[in-house]
């Protein structure tokens, strides 16, 4: 091209050139983390929450009390209890839990003792009641959504519920008659009231189901939220904390197993950034023989903005025992959650590196936090405050090692803030002292459970690179404070 043959116009266009480019703004990480509306009712980012299935102690032979051992966890949620039980349901109340009920298609008839499961049941083509197949033999029949006698059983264990104070519900197996259908166990429902909802609308018994089911669940939310005289949350058993299938997308928030071969970091930060994109919230319950594992999906678990439950009374698998978690192996973690609330409740996901990161063909450096060594398992959960530019800057580490090693990570400081990063501060959970975590339980003031130190960092170009001495519980937390203007 003939203007390359003029050396002034080159320079000054290549000079253009750099100009523009080093005014390219770059994207700071509290621009990059996206506002999302909490759902209303679902667990804050810094609670606690705890499952007791069923209110204990179950009799004076049973040792378990759910009332302590959520004190000892801490505990600021009791989920997915299955219970009518009003006085648990007020001293859970009265103790500052928020409790929430379970309520499912098996639900049994009122005063019936033994329990009876009759009252506005699904009925196959042959006129039968249906079950699910892992429950056979049991007589746990399911309930029809359009049956009136089943609606009214469904509102009045809601509204018992509400009367002694709980503060919400979780639904299992939501997808009711549809489930039977989807999965092929029975052809449903053929009860009076689906074969005359049907007929009106020239359509098929099985062919109202997904609909109705629908239909069922606003108006128990509906009613609920009349009743209650505020808005109730409902949250549903959303298996390993999935939202495409029927009908978890109903409900507010998930309470769900997360399955051994989901347990791994990559999994968890997908579902909980899915989970938040879609404006809802998780509570992931996991509990596993290896400790260790289970340690470290409680840190991942809230490093990505979701809620691990603690791993109390779990079902571990036909034959085996339930489990118990005990406080000297989880309580410091939960402990610590509670302590660094301000890290967590308003922080939302803004960047995640990890030390597979391609070092070879990426030029990682231009990330706003990287490593340089290849090592398997050190993952850094990056949140920031949407909006908010001088608000500090949070990195959760989690180590997925078993024996854990000092490692290096390396801060791009103007993806941080304009003026730099100052301090540094590590924050990791404190060793178990039974003594402390009572005292900080009866004060509720955790912030006696966390350990603190100010970390040192070498800069260049930008760039800080920061020693993380042996990450000893899993977890780690880094406040990055913005430096002097
Ligand atoms: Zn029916």
């Amino acid at each position: 091209m003939r203007w390359m043959n003029y050396p002034c116009l080159r320079s000054a266009m290549i000079l253009t050139a750099i100009f523009l480019v080093g005014c390219t703004p770059v994207k700071r990480l509290y621009q990059v983390a996206e506002p999302a509306s909490h759902p209303p009712g679902a667990p804050k980012y810094s609670d606690v929450c705890f499952s007791s299935r069923v209110p204990h102690p179950k009799n004076s032979a049973d040792s378990l009390d759910t009332f302590r051992a959520a004190a000892q966890f801490h505990a600021t949620y009791l989920n997915w209890v299955y219970t009518t039980d009003a006085g648990f349901i007020r001293k859970a109340d009265s103790l500052g839990l928020k409790v929430q009920v379970t309520l499912s298609p098996t639900l049994p008839d009122l005063s019936s003792d033994p329990p009876q499961r009759n009252t506005g049941r699904i009925l196959d083509a042959e006129g039968k009641k249906v079950s699910a197949p892992w429950m056979k033999g049991w007589g746990y029949w399911w309930g029809c959504v359009n049956h009136p006698d089943f609606r009214k059983l469904w509102l009045t264990y809601i509204r018992n519920a509400i009367d002694a104070g709980a503060h919400g519900f979780q639904v299992d197996d939501p997808a009711f008659s549809q489930l039977f259908l989807r999965n092929k166990w029975a052809d449903v429902c053929y009860c009076e009231h689906c074969k005359a909802k049907a007929d009106s609308l020239g359509m098929t018994p099985p062919e109202i189901q997904e609909q109705s089911v629908v239909d069922f669940h606003r108006w128990a939310k509906q009613q609920a939220n009349a009743y209650a005289g505020r808005e109730v949350p409902f949250s549903c058993n959303n298996f390993r904390g999935e939202w495409e299938l029927f009908p978890f997308d109903e409900f507010v928030y998930g309470v769900a197993e997360l399955p051994e071969r989901r347990a791994n970091p990559e999994y968890i930060y997908a579902s909980l950034r899915e989970t938040r994109r879609r404006g809802k919230a998780q509570v992931f319950s996991f509990a596993n023989d290896r400790a260790f594992l289970t340690e470290k999906v409680i840190a991942t678990v809230y490093a990505c903005g979701g809620n691990p439950l603690v791993p109390w009374d779990v079902w571990m698998g036909s034959g085996k025992d339930r489990y118990y978690g005990k406080p000297e192996d989880f309580a410091p973690l939960f402990g610590f959650a509670r302590a660094i609330a301000p890290w967590l409740d308003g922080y939302e996901d803004a960047f995640y590196a990890n030390t597979q990161d391609e070092f070879r063909y990426t030029d990682v450096r231009k990330l706003p936090v990287f490593f340089r060594d290849y090592r398997r398992q050190i993952h850094a959960f990056v949140r920031a405050k949407p909006g908010e530019h001088h608000a500090p800057v949070v990195v959760h580490l989690v180590d997925w090692e078993v024996l854990t090693q000092p490692f290096d990570i390396f801060f791009n400081e103007k993806a941080f803030f304009k003026s730099g990063i100052g301090r540094i501060e590590l924050l990791v959970p404190k060793v178990y002292e039974e003594s402390e975590h009572d005292l900080a339980q009866k004060k509720k003031d955790f912030s006696s459970l966390v350990m603190r130190r100010e970390l040192q960092s070498e800069r260049g170009n930008n760039k800080l690179k920061v020693t993380i001495p042996a990450i000893e519980r899993s977890w780690a937390v880094l406040v990055l404070y913005p430096g002097r203007p």
